[in-house]
C-alpha cells in the first residue's frame, strides 16, 4: 500500500523557474530517496511533484524522508529563488530611486556579500552550508512534519520572513555602497572637468614619494628636473595644520592647480628602496588624470639628478 506523503508544488510567474524546480526535485528525490522507500510523481500539469510512500513505514522513517525533502526544498529555495527575492525586494517602492543599472549592481553587491559570510563565517565549500540554508531547512521541516502540501512560494513569502529580512540587510548595504560610489564618482567627474579646462601649467610632474608608516611625503619635479613642490604646495604649507589636509590630499590638489599632460610617479627614495602612493590617493589621480599617468619602470631618471638631500 502507498499513500501520498508530501505534494510540493509550485506557481511560480515563470515557466523556466518552474521547470527547473520541478524537474530538480524529481531529480534529486531520486538521487537520495531509494524508490523502495518512496516513489515520485511528477505532475507537470499541476505543476507538482507528489511523493508516494509506503503506508507501512512507521512515523520516524517519514519524518526522515521530510528530513530530506526539507534539504532538497532548501537547497532549491538559496540557488533558484534568491535572485529573484531580491530583484522583487528591490523592485518595491522603497527602492524606486533606483534604476535598472543600479538594481543589477546591487544585486551583485548583495551576491558578493552572501559569498564572503560563506567564506568568512564557514569556509564551507558550497551554498547550501550557510546559516540561511540552515534556517530555511528548519523552517520547512517543521512545517511538513504535519504538512501534506507544499506551495514554495507561498511558504516563503509567509514563513521565510526571517530570511527575507536577512536579504534585506544585505540589499541595505549594497544601497549604501551604491550611493557612495556614485558620490566618488560625480566627484572625480567634477576633479575631471577641472583638469579638462585648465591649461596645463607644467608639461610634466615627476612625482617620488618618501613613504614613512602611514605618512607620504611627496616631491614635485617638472620636466626640466626642477623641484616644484614648494611652488605648488605653497598655499597648502601655509595653512595645512589648520585646514587639517594631509599631504595625500596636498598632492592631488597639486595635480589639478598644475594639470600636467603627463604624471609620472617614481620608485626613489632616500634610501634606495621603492616606495609607493597611498593607495587610495592615487586611485583618485588615476581615474581623475586617467591615460595621463605613468609609473617609472628602472628610475634611472632619478639618478641623473642627486636627492640626497631633498627630503
Ligand atoms: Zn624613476
Amino acid at each position: 500500500m502507498w499513500y501520498k506523503l508530501l505534494s510540493i508544488v509550485t506557481n511560480s510567474q515563470s515557466k523556466a523557474i518552474k521547470d527547473i524546480v520541478l524537474n530538480k526535485v524529481e531529480h534529486e528525490i531520486n538521487n537520495r530517496v531509494s524508490k523502495k522507500v518512496a516513489v515520485v510523481v511528477k505532475d507537470q500539469e499541476h505543476d507538482s511533484v507528489h511523493v508516494i510512500d509506503n503506508i507501512n513505514q512507521n512515523q520516524t522513517e517519514k519524518l526522515s524522508i521530510k528530513q530530506i525533502l526539507s534539504e532538497i526544498i532548501a537547497g532549491i529555495i538559496i540557488e533558484v529563488y534568491e535572485d529573484t527575492l531580491v530583484m522583487r525586494i528591490l523592485n518595491g517602492q522603497k527602492y524606486e530611486i533606483l534604476n535598472t543599472l543600479d538594481k543589477e549592481f546591487v544585486l551583485k553587491k548583495v551576491k558578493h556579500y552572501i559569498d564572503m559570510q560563506k567564506n568568512y563565517n564557514f569556509g564551507f565549500q558550497n551554498n547550501l552550508d550557510c546559516d540561511r540554508y540552515l534556517m530555511v531547512k528548519s523552517k520547512l521541516f517543521e512545517y511538513m512534519k504535519n504538512a501534506d502540501r507544499l506551495l514554495i512560494e507561498g511558504f516563503i513569502n509567509f514563513r521565510l520572513k526571517e530570511y527575507i529580512k536577512e536579504l534585506e540587510n544585505y540589499i541595505n548595504i549594497a544601497v549604501e555602497e551604491l550611493f557612495l560610489e556614485q558620490r566618488n564618482n560625480e566627484f572625480i567627474g567634477l576633479l575631471r572637468y577641472f583638469v579638462h579646462i585648465q591649461t596645463a601649467k607644467e608639461d610634466t610632474v615627476h612625482i617620488i614619494c618618501n613613504s614613512r608608516s602611514n605618512y607620504s611625503d611627496y616631491r614635485l619635479f617638472n620636466s626640466m628636473k626642477k623641484d616644484i613642490t614648494e611652488k605648488y604646495f605653497e598655499y597648502f604649507f601655509a595653512d595645512s595644520l589648520s585646514l587639517d589636509i594631509d599631504n595625500d590630499d596636498m598632492l592631488i590638489s597639486a595635480l589639478i592647480t598644475i594639470s600636467p599632460k603627463k604624471i609620472i610617479f617614481h620608485k626613489f627614495n632616500d634610501n634606495g628602496e621603492n616606495t609607493s602612493i597611498n593607495t587610495e590617493a592615487l586611485e583618485i589621480i588615476k581615474q581623475v588624470f586617467e591615460n595621463r599617468v605613468y609609473f617609472c619602470e628602472s628610475c634611472k631618471f632619478c639618478d641623473r639628478i642627486s636627492f640626497d638631500c631633498m627630503f
